[in-house]
């Protein structure tokens, strides 16, 4: 999410390409595989073009919601790999390797290529979603309150309503996929659901597009070594983990 200044990092990679390698690196090597590396190696994690945020938790701190588990692969092996093969689909796509990740999803078009596609819509997507979980103890707002609550009973009639209507769309997605709220062109909250990696902000390829506030990730990566096929328990237990200050906060940020 970081905004990262492109044409420094790229004339680092190039001048790691020239040079066959780059501090025993072959360049492809300079993306940051994880937040341990980029603590032992800042010069790698610095340029890399897009790095994996740090969890602002502890593994176990969604549990028994998300256990520990299931949330150190899900952040450190599947959103780690988004991230680094972003970077190197960026390195092969330099007319997409934009400043920052939202734009990045909103420039992706059908012909675009599929790991760019796939990568920089898992890291948006992931990014988004650590950040709006958090353990219970630590949630100040347990329910959507102010302008938001105004918004999804304007939308939907109750947050009961709502989170039945993104329940459905994550029962709905066969495969794999995500359920959104998101804030449309004239500022009203919809609910969709995309498949793979997509999201709303790709506005040249999703049905219909906007600016996500809330996303649920129902890859069965993101639930199956605790629920298996119960998809149903993980999103009941979702809800009792969601950080509504921050869907708030994207909420503000939509509208503006
Ligand atoms: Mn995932």
């Amino acid at each position: 999410m970081k905004k990262r200044d492109f044409l420094k990092v790229s004339g680092v990679l190039l001048a790691g390409a020239a040079l066959g390698g780059f501090m025993g690196c072959k360049p492809k090597d300079l993306v940051v595989k994880s937040d341990e590396k980029a603590k032992e190696n800042p010069k790698a994690a610095e340029a890399a073009l897009f790095v994996l945020p740090a969890l602002e938790y502890a593994h176990d701190a969604l549990a028994p919601a998300i256990d520990k588990e299931t949330v150190e692969i899900h952040h450190s092996k599947h959103h780690a790999a988004y991230v680094n093969n972003l970077n190197k689909a960026l390195e092969t796509n330099p007319a997409l390797a934009l400043p920052t990740i939202e734009a990045v999803c909103a420039a992706i078009d059908s012909s675009s290529a599929a790991a760019v596609r796939n990568n920089a819509g898992g890291h948006y997507n992931h990014s988004l979603y650590w950040r709006i979980l958090a353990n219970p103890a630590q949630v100040q707002k347990r329910e959507p309150s102010g302008a938001l609550l105004e918004a999804i009973k304007s939308a939907f009639g109750s947050v009961e309503e709502l989170k039945k209507q993104l329940t459905d769309a994550a029962m709905s997605r066969f495969g794999s996929g995500w359920a959104w709220l998101s804030v449309d062109a004239n500022k009203r909250l919809f609910v969709s659901s995309t498949p793979n990696q997509d999201n709303p902000l790709m506005s040249k390829v999703v049905e219909k597009a906007g600016k996500p506030i809330l996303g649920i990730d129902v890859w069965e990566h993101a639930y199956y070594l605790q629920y298996q096929n119960r998809r149903k328990d993980y999103l009941t237990a979702f809800f009792g983990i969601l950080r509504w200050e921050r869907v708030d906060e994207y909420y503000q940020a939509a509208i503006k």
